[in-house]
């Protein structure tokens, strides 16, 4: 039976870096939609060009367009064992919309970790990340530093600061965060399945707590 988990938490709480690491340990594939559009903008893609209007603003790529992405990305060979959905869904018609694709190919959402810390620490931590522009290998230069600065330790390509990440941006994506995806808490937590995680912990602490949330 493959196992399906959402990541849920403001940005910058540190969900790209569990999932990553949580897909390693568990063998299920990543699905960052985020990534995906960063991938589609570096494409040049016409789903790219889109994404980028409103990225770059902060605001949310609309729902059709993303349900649609990663509809099509989850039915690929590498998501059979299952999914780490990192980002999505972000709003109530997104999440419906994760329920219906997966009871089609039998599934459910099985968990929902959601990775919680206070406004100033996600404000910081957005503000010191780096990705990589290869694959979007993520540090943050003042927690989790990289080896050699500006370089992925994972594939040695450069690290640059997300445009999205910038401060002005920052404060629009949290306010998105609040209004649009917040409702999500409260509905996944009446379903039963929410495993509240503090976010402002050690890297190693959070997966730890992570993965004892996948046992139960
Ligand atoms: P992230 O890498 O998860 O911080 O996402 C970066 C940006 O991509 C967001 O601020 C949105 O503009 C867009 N985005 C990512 N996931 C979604 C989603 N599920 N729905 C709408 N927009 C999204």
């Amino acid at each position: 039976m493959a196992t399906y988990i959402i990541l849920l938490g403001p940005p910058g709480v540190g969900k790209g870096t569990q999932a990553e690491i949580l897909a390693e340990q568990t063998g299920l594939a990543h699905v960052s939609t985020g990534e995906l559009f960063r991938e589609h903008i570096k494409n040049k893609t016409e789903l790219g060009i889109l994404a980028n209007y409103f990225m770059h603003k902060g605001e949310l790529v609309p729902d059709d367009v993303t349900i649609a992405m990663v509809k099509d990305r989850i039915m690929r060979p590498d998501c059979e064992a299952g999914v780490v959905l990192d980002g999505f869904p972000r709003t109530p018609v997104q999440a419906d919309a994760a329920n219906s694709m997966l009871n089609e190919i039998g599934a459910k959402v099985d968990v929902v970790p959601y990775i919680t810390a206070p406004k100033e620490v996600i404000v910081e931590r957005l503000s010191s990340r780096w990705t990589c522009r290869e694959s979007g290998h993520i540090f943050n230069v003042a927690f989790n530093p990289p080896l050699k600065v500006g370089v992925c330790d994972f594939d040695g390509s450069e690290l640059y600061q997300r445009d999205d990440d910038k401060a002005e941006t920052v404060q629009k994506r949290i306010q998105v965060y609040l209004d649009r995806t917040s409702p999500l808490i409260e509905y996944y937590r009446t379903v039963g399945i929410l495993h509240e995680i503090r976010g402002d912990q050690e890297i190693e602490q959070v997966t730890k707590e992570l993965l004892d949330a996948l046992k139960k």
